[in-house]
């Protein structure tokens, strides 16, 4: 066996096999997921102390953070009047002493013992005239040699500490060096790319000598895990272009042409670019896969319809598929407003043609008319088919589905997805266009929705008024919202409430809402004519509820978050989100573009309770929807602040998490490594000359991993 060592391999060796790991080492590392070899070299440094280079207690300046390396030279503890232990340590280095304050941690006692060698991270500040850190981060180097000394996640309760890490961990690569570790990636691309090879990099990213070699490891080490996704969804991609056949639709045609001509305002430029994208997927072969991403208001109706209508062309049909009956309802009205008096060739007819048909199917189309939908659908006289999941149940048949449009708003479920998609005619797949109004920046799309392309429609048309957002926070500025509401009332404009989100539940969510509006009616909006929404409501009564304020007859809608979707009122020029701070960055972006629809301008406040410890204290997500309108903006934010997580199967942490890439902070590297993935996958379709990549690909995603990665 002289073949290098692949991640196979080293995910085969048990972690007891290595020196120092016994029966009570190994059920602790197992605790922390540590179960093989290739557990143990992917447990990456979260920190790496450079002991040249650190300052000592001497160079520290008061209030400042800083690291030193230092050596414990006393440590007492003691209880605090108010009954809190206190631990006192005394450290130094050959540069002077300073004292180290812990509160409420009595087991540091027992760990800093007299001259163990710690690094510290924290601020020093004067104290009685010596310098004093509070709380400082400890990590314990042990008897670790060498300049640069890597700090390992350490789990308290696993006993495992960080310079045990390193020993097993160094002593896994030590093994590795006679045979040598494969390289999933040929030396030409290494190149091209720019990066170190693998057992270089595991050595520098776990034992560098430089400082800056950890770097150059990191990057390839990120490399690898983006490669490794992206490599799973070209796979799958491509082979779906190769196995799926599709229908090589008409792109451009009189009932095309018209229907551009016709329109009563010019396209946007992301609007043409989006559709000049679908346009060459639905005239390929294969079946088109993609996402038209677009804010709320970006237009994405158009490019839908543009979509549909080449489906018709070519004598086929379409159909369109939203989440809500309200919002199937009012996607048929306007899809109907926008094809009015097309008509499409009839050879049959007496006129060489007959108007457009379009049909609405959800769950409240019934008896007699359902049946002549059904009917119309499966003889090919409906053209266009616009419903809710109604749409794909078994006993709609369509004559010859060519496009499918699925209005996501958020997400849909996928399986429902997959099975209008699977509505094929004669083996052939109709094109998919799945509309989504979640901002999800370009890289994370790239992964999350997995093997779609992806538009991004990132202009709104022309002569929009943009919303100005506020922060109420407290009850004085709440004062100040209600006025703002009455007075564009006054003015005859309309406003929305939103009302708490209360918990998981939805009874809760209808209770706050009905106590709401009692409130309201009472004191704050007396004298207005209020209207209720929420889930609960049967679907007659909510029509009605929405009706009354689309047709002015209500002046507020106070709402739960089922507004979020299908309200359209231009007239409502203010909203008022209570508790804002109970929402996500996304929510609150979605529910604001209610507002602002119209030629008046428009408000939205968001209101929230002021934090009882600190009145002044910042909202970083609330501060962030004041600052600016844009979606895409906004889902970085959002990414920032929600940090990364786990990207592939949540419920499962595992091989397939990254681990060292971001997707925030490496964009540049998912580009690189889609490119990467496109080429070696373009060149070698089912890897047989990359055989390493293609076992470490069967290593580190599970079935499961491999099944959401590519269905998004
Ligand atoms: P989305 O579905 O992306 O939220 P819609 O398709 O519902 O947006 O369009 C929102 C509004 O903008 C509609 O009233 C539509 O008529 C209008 N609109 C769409 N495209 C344009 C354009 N290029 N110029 C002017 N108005 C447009
Ligand atoms: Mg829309």
């Amino acid at each position: 066996m002289s073949e290098p060592i692949t991640l196979r391999d080293l995910a085969g060796i048990p972690v007891e096999r290595l020196k120092g790991v016994g029966p009570k080492k190994q059920s602790s590392l197992n605790q922390v997921g540590i179960d093989n070899v290739l557990d143990l070299v992917t447990t990456y440094p979260r920190r790496w102390v450079d002991r040249s280079n650190e300052a000592r207690i001497a160079d520290l300046v008061p209030g400042e953070e800083a690291l030193v390396l230092v050596t414990v030279r006393s440590v007492t503890k003691r209880t605090t009047r108010n009954r809190r232990t206190m631990v006192n340590v005394n450290v130094g280095d050959g540069s002077g002493r300073m004292d180290l304050v812990f509160f409420n941690q009595p087991w540091r006692e027992r760990q800093l013992k007299e001259g163990l060698q710690i690094a510290l991270f924290g601020k020093a500040d004067t104290y009685r005239g010596g310098l004093q850190m509070s709380n400082p981060v400890v990590d314990l180097i042990g008897d670790r040699t060498g300049r640069i000394v890597p700090i390992y996640p350490q789990s308290e309760k696993a006993q495992i500490n960080t310079w045990e890490m390193a020993g097993w961990i160094e002593e896994s690569l030590r093994r590795c060096a006679e045979r040598g570790i494969a390289d999933p990636i040929a030396e030409d691309l290494r190149r091209e790319l720019k990066l170190i090879d693998r057992a270089d990099a595991l050595r520098k990213i776990h034992l560098p000598e430089e400082i800056t070699e950890k770097e150059l490891a990191r990057r390839r080490l990120a490399f690898d895990e983006l490669l490794r996704v992206q490599m799973v969804l070209v796979l799958r991609k491509r082979a779906m272009e190769r196995d799926q056949k599709g229908i090589a639709h008409a792109v451009s045609g009189a009932l095309v042409d018209r229907f551009y001509e016709a329109l009563p305002y010019e396209l946007t430029g992301a609007q043409s670019r989006a559709i000049a994208e679908i346009e060459v997927d639905l005239a390929a072969p294969h079946p088109m896969h993609r996402l038209l991403q677009g804010d709320v208001g970006a237009g994405k109706t158009v490019v839908a319809v543009a979509a549909m209508l080449a489906a018709v062309e070519g004598s086929h049909q379409a159909a369109l598929m939203a989440p809500t009956e309200v919002l199937a309802e009012q996607h048929a009205a306007s899809v109907r407003v926008m094809l009015e008096g097309v008509t499409v060739p009839d050879p049959g007819n007496l006129f060489g043609d007959r108007p457009l048909r379009i049909e609405l199917l959800t769950n409240k189309v019934t008896g007699a008319q359902r049946k002549e939908v059904l009917a119309g659908i499966a003889d090919g006289s409906v053209d266009i088919a616009i419903g809710t999941h109604a749409l794909i149940q078994d006993k709609v048949d369509f004559s010859s589905l060519g496009v499918v449009v699925v209005d996501e708003q958020h997400r849909f479920g996928v399986e429902q997805r997959a099975a209008l998609r699977d509505k094929t005619v004669g083996g052939r797949m109709p094109d998919t266009l799945v509309m989504t109004a979640t901002p999800i920046p370009r890289t994370a799309a790239m992964t999350v929705y997995g093997d779609l392309d992806v538009s991004v429609l990132d202009e709104l048309p022309p002569g929009r008024t943009p919303i100005v957002t506020m922060w109420a926070n407290g009850p004085l500025m709440e004062t100040g919202v209600w006025n703002d509401i009455k007075e564009e009332v006054a003015a005859g404009r309309q406003a929305y409430v939103v009302c708490p989100l209360v918990g998981e539940s939805e009874k809760l969510e209808v209770a706050s809402a009905e106590e709401t509006i009692q409130r309201l009616a009472f004191d704050e909006l007396k004298g207005l004519r209020l209207e209720l929404l929420h889930g609960q409501l049967p679907p007659d009564e909510k029509e009605a509820a929405m009706e009354r304020f689309r047709s002015g007859e209500a002046d507020v809608l106070v709402a739960t978050t089922v507004i979020e979707v299908g309200v359209d009122v231009p007239n409502a020029t203010v909203m008022a989100i209570l508790d804002a701070d109970r929402f996500g960055i996304a929510q609150l972006h979605q529910l604001r573009g209610r507002v602002g629809r119209g030629e008046h301008a428009s408000t939205c406040w968001l209101v929230t309770q002021p934090n009882e410890d600190d009145p002044e204290a910042g909202n970083p997500r609330i501060e962030a929807l004041v600052a600016t309108t844009d979606g895409f903006e906004l889902a970085e934010v959002d990414l920032d602040l929600r940090g990364e997580g786990t990207l592939m199967s949540t419920a499962q942490k595992g091989r397939s998490d990254l681990k060292l890439a971001s997707l925030r902070r490496d964009r540049k590297l998912v580009e690189l490594a889609r490119d990467a993935a496109f080429s070696i996958v373009d060149a070698d379709p089912d890897l047989s000359s990359n055989p390493v990549l293609a076992d470490e690909l069967d290593v580190v995603f599970s079935d499961r991993d491999e099944e959401f990665l590519s269905r998004g």
